[in-house]
């Protein structure tokens, strides 16, 4: 390895690190995994990343291990950041963003989500912003097909995706969008490397057209398994390859360039936010909620909202002390009402409209369906007096993380979706499963995509805990499938879901989705061990060890 990361810097531009902190840091993302990558690679252009593809594959047959996994912020859930040999980080260089032109938002992957989110302030937004954007990158965004408070209205990030530029296994970089037949016909008869793979692709669609379509889970948003069935639309004739690599997690190939479109926000907002004490009504509450079309659903438990109080002193930074003692005055005027006993779920309904009367009526029509609940409710108008809300909402699990220091929080039920008109069938099925298996766990999510964030605190190194993981995948999986839903509606396979990509899509779509990893990655150099590469032995052996890394 050492001769080749030699031979590598003498034509590779950017840093390349072995130094046992950097392979420490990097081992780690979010997940409950722990890789320890060779090298990491600090890429300055794409050539550097069209250099490193082309080396890999040369020596790929020297040293069958090599492999590439690119990274962003590494704040993935999955396993899909973290890689046992060159992890590619796009966070130190790839961080050009271009003046934003009122439509489309056009980065390099390293850009941060909080810097997009500064361009666009208040007048604009992008749909699929995950509830981490403090800390995320639109590279990894794209990566995981990512989704969040505004995937209600806008989907994850395969529709708002408008082209990308991407390394492929050949060594070379491609613009990727959408293509019509013509467009499509001509790309074929290059009869070169990419006119192969959209020949390949398009082959594999064509002659799998229903079996992809109907394999598609019934939900708004799902991360899960290779996005086949949006590529190819015989009807409308557009054969649009972004969709494949949104969500691919860097298994088909590498992503140095982005454009996505972005959206104008509405002039007014209101949130009307709701404390249910009787979680057995939640369910039908939710169904009121969803007949009013709000713009946004979202919801967090008890458990987070007990996190947020006791350490909303950890928000002072993030906020200045300005902004932060106005949101502190709010949070105890709040916790005041409660006195000693929290709610046990919040939710958050956010209505939008041109007048702050548009909104109002919104809102009051809604509280008036509620009304029979018996519930106590507050209305926040415009984003300052909702930030509060917000804050704690987005903040869910870092709180978690941070700030529960005996147990670690595990995500691998973390992503379940299944329709909303399912979730009074659903939520009880899996609290069972919950209880059987003595998991304490928070809940907070989307909950008008019935995609909820289940996050169980365990001991991850104890035998005993890791001997749940298992069984508790295996109950789960015939509920989701009985639903038509998803185990990721926005966190992606990775190492935790992609050992259960066949028992939830069958064997026949699994294939197919091997077959499109060989298309684009015959020889595997594209982070291995994730999607269809994944086993489940391989994953348990790799748990962390170190709860707090
Ligand atoms: C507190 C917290 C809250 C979260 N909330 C949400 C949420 O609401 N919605 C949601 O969707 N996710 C959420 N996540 C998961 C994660 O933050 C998001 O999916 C995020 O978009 C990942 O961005 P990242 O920059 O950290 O990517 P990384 O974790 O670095 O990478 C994500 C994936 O993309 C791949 N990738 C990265 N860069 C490239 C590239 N240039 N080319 C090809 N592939 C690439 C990686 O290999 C990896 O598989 C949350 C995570 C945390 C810790």
């Amino acid at each position: 390895m050492q001769r080749l990361l030699t031979d590598l810097g003498a034509i590779f531009d950017g840093e390349i690190s072995t130094s046992s902190a950097d392979r420490h840091a990097f081992s780690h993302d979010a997940s409950i995994y722990e890789l320890t990558p060779e090298a990491i690679l600090f890429p300055r252009t794409s050539k550097d990343i069209q250099t490193l593809v082309t080396h890999v594959n040369q020596v790929k047959h020297d040293y069958p291990a090599l492999s590439i996994t690119p990274r962003g912020a590494g704040t993935d859930m999955s396993g899909g950041a973290i890689g046992n040999s060159l992890v590619l980080d796009m966070t130190r260089h790839f961080t050009t963003l271009q003046p934003f032109n009122g439509d489309v938002v056009h980065a390099q992957p390293g850009v941060a989500m909080r810097t997009i989110d500064a361009v666009l302030g208040t007048e604009y937004l992008i749909g699929c912003v995950p509830a981490s954007r403090a800390l995320c990158t639109i590279g990894g965004m794209v990566g995981n097909n990512s989704g969040g408070e505004r995937s209600l209205q806008y989907g994850n990030a395969e529709e708002s995706v408008r082209e990308l530029k991407v390394v492929f296994s050949d060594g070379n970089e491609y613009i990727v969008k959408p293509l019509n037949r013509r467009e499509l016909s001509r790309k074929i008869k290059q009869g070169d490397f990419e006119g192969e793979l959209y020949r390949k692709v398009y082959e594999l669609i064509e002659s799998n057209y229903d079996s992809i379509k109907n394999a598609r889970p019934r939900v708004r948003k799902n991360s899960m398994g290779y996005n086949l069935w949006s590529v190819w639309d015989r009807d409308t004739g557009i054969f649009d390859l972004t969709r494949l690599i949104t969500g691919s997690q860097g298994t088909l190939g590498i992503v140095t360039d982005i454009v996505m479109q972005a959206h104008k926000k509405a002039p007014h907002n209101g949130l009307l936010v709701t404390y249910v004490d009787t979680p057995s009504k939640l369910e039908k509450i939710i169904q009121v909620v969803m007949s009013h079309n709000p713009v946004t659903f979202e919801g967090f438990d008890d458990v987070t909202f007990n996190l947020g109080i006791k350490y909303f002193k950890s928000f002072r930074e993030q906020l200045g002390t300005k902004e932060w003692l106005k949101q502190q005055a709010m949070l105890t005027t709040q916790a005041a009402r409660f006195r000693a006993h929290l709610p046990s779920v919040v939710l958050m309904i956010e209505f939008d409209g041109e007048t702050i009367s548009d909104i109002d009526s919104k809102i009051t029509a809604l509280k008036r369906d509620l009304a029979r609940f018996k519930l106590k409710t507050t209305v926040e108008h415009d984003d300052s007096d909702s930030a509060l809300f917000w804050n704690i909402r987005r903040a869910s699990l870092s709180l978690l993380r941070n700030r529960v220091h005996d147990k670690y929080a595990s995500p691998f039920i973390d992503d379940l979706t299944v329709q909303p008109r399912y979730i009074h069938k659903f939520l009880p099925e899996i609290r069972d499963i919950i209880r059987t298996y003595k998991l304490p766990a928070t809940v907070a999510g989307h909950f008008g995509d019935g995609n909820f964030h289940i996050i169980p605190l365990m001991d991850i190194g104890d035998p005993k805990d890791q001997a749940k993981l298992e069984p508790v995948m295996r109950a789960i999986v015939p509920i989701i499938k009985k639903y038509g839903g998803t185990l990721a509606g926005e966190h992606n396979d990775g190492m935790v879901r992609g050992p259960w990509l066949p028992a939830m899509f069958g064997d026949d779509i699994y294939q197919l989705f091997r077959r499109t990893k060989e298309i684009f990655d015959p020889r595997y150099i594209f982070n291995p061990h994730k999607k269809t590469d994944a086993s489940w032995d391989f994953s348990m052996e790799h748990i962390r060890k170190n709860d707090k890394i």
